[in-house]
């Protein structure tokens, strides 16, 4: 499709410069004749044979209306050009942007299909071996474990399809005053809870409140964790920190030991269903919306999202969010 734009563009410059030769040829051929004219007429004029046409008025005028024409045919073939080139361009702009959304959204579904089906399956497994077997209670608690780790995950992706259809229709945010502070540390410790096996430093500041949409708010550390969680690399080990950087301004990190982002892909990331790689080929679970939604939420409240690198491997999640002080 691409190749066949710039065939199509190619010959139609090409079209285009032949037509502003012919059209100055045939300006100068004309030139040529009426000057010529002009020549025989001032020669019986004046009974001369060679009559010098460069004392007369009336050739400059000639030699000025041709020099026009001239002018108008390269001035016309350039803007005519350049707003070519320019609609190509933004016709295969358009046209890429559609094979982009549409490449997103079959992985998409092909991705959501898989992950909504296999949390289920597994709990259904695990559930099952439970009833018909009698399991050793160690063995018996690491299953219970997999089953709620398995259900948290279905539990989050289907939050992040419900606030993803919210945001993008018509999502009013709830400003409610609220002990940041308390929130995350709750949802922190909650997430220890249920990933045991996580290596998560965490160093929450006491006694930050500001207005804040609650469920929005949860949203933005739910997915940064998970996230933290999913790519980061085994012995997995997690940073969270909140701290108050000014009165109005609070800063929230989350820092993995994962594969980091390529500086290319930074501001990709952040986009409606983007994910690295084709659903064929990458290794995690997801869907590509949990970034968006974070940074939908982020801009809502006015604040910033970044993404750093991580010395001496991983990313760095930076959220900064202006909090109007209760
Ligand atoms: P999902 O994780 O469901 O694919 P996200 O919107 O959360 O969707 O992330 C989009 C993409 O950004 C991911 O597919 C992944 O390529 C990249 N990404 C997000 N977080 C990280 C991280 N902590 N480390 C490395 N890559 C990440």
């Amino acid at each position: 499709m691409k190749y066949l734009t710039y065939t199509v563009a190619g010959y139609m410059l090409l079209a285009l410069i032949w037509w502003a030769v012919l059209l100055t040829q045939n300006n100068k051929a004309l030139f040529k004749a009426e000057s010529e004219a002009m020549q025989l007429k001032y020669n019986t004029l004046y009974g001369v044979e060679n009559f010098t046409l460069e004392n007369v008025p009336e050739y400059h005028q000639l030699v000025k209306k041709h020099q026009r024409k001239k002018y108008m045919i390269l001035g016309e073939g350039l803007v005519f050009g350049i707003m070519l080139i320019s609609g190509i361009w933004f016709i295969q702009k358009s046209l890429e942007r559609e094979l982009d959304i549409a490449r997103k959204q079959k992985n998409f579904l092909l991705s959501i299909t898989h992950e909504l089906k296999s949390p289920i399956a597994s709990i259904n497994l695990i559930l099952q071996t439970l009833i018909k077997r009698s399991i050793p209670p160690d063995k018996s608690r690491e299953m219970h474990e997999n089953a709620l780790s398995e259900s948290t995950r279905l539990e989050n992706l289907i939050n992040n399809l419900l606030f993803t259809t919210k945001i993008n229709t018509e999502y009013q945010y709830n400003f409610e005053a609220t002990d940041i502070s308390t929130l995350a540390s709750s949802l922190v410790k909650k997430y220890i809870t249920q990933h045991p096996e996580l290596n998560i430093e965490h160093k929450i500041e006491d006694g930050i409140t500001g207005f804040v949409d609650r469920e929005a708010f949860v949203s933005v550390m739910m997915n940064l964790m998970e996230n933290a969680d999913k790519y980061g690399e085994p012995p997995k080990k997690i940073q969270i920190s909140l701290q108050k950087t000014d009165p109005d301004t609070v800063i929230l990190k989350v820092t993995d030991n994962g594969p980091g982002i390529p500086a290319k892909e930074k501001s990709r990331i952040f986009e409606q269903f983007y994910r690295s790689g084709s659903e064929e080929t990458r290794k995690t679970k997801g869907t590509g919306l949990g970034l968006y939604i974070v940074k939908k939420i982020v801009q809502a409240h006015r604040g910033k999202i970044r993404v750093l690198d991580h010395s001496p491997k991983g990313s760095i999640f930076e959220v900064s969010l202006p909090i109007r002080p209760i």
